[in-house]
């Protein structure tokens, strides 16, 4: 509820998910690829950002963010051969993208109906 109606947060469940740590700090300043340089390991209830090859000075440290529990698009350009589009997990992106097409098709069905009703009303007129 804290994080309600904010644009952007930097949230990292651990655990199980259950319990959140607000990455607010340090984290904003690492961006997401989905062919990162580096990735978060939780040791002992605390998040580190590890490389996970050498980093070149002034290279741009990365990590993949594995999104989840997300509403909106969070749409990926990091421009790597490996970009699946989408910041959130491959099993989130299935899962977000078949709510999508559920919303799509209860609009197109609403979207049939009001149509269906301004005919009538058109006849009535
Ligand atoms: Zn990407």
């Amino acid at each position: 509820m804290r994080y309600e109606g904010r644009p952007f947060t930097y949230l990292f469940g651990i655990g199980k998910g259950d319990i959140v740590i607000d990455g607010h700090g340090m984290a904003m300043f690492v961006n997401h690829s989905c062919d990162p340089n580096c990735e978060t390991d939780e040791i002992d209830g605390r998040v580190y950002i590890v490389a996970l090859r050498n980093i070149k000075a002034g290279e741009e440290i990365t990590y993949d963010y594995w999104l989840y529990d997300g509403d909106d698009d969070a749409p990926c350009h990091c421009g790597s051969r490996k970009c699946r589009g989408s910041m959130y997990s491959p099993s989130e992106l299935k899962k977000h993208k078949a709510r999508k097409q559920k919303q799509l098709k209860k609009a197109a069905k609403r979207s049939a109906k009001s149509k269906a009703n301004g005919s009538a009303v058109a006849k009535k007129g």
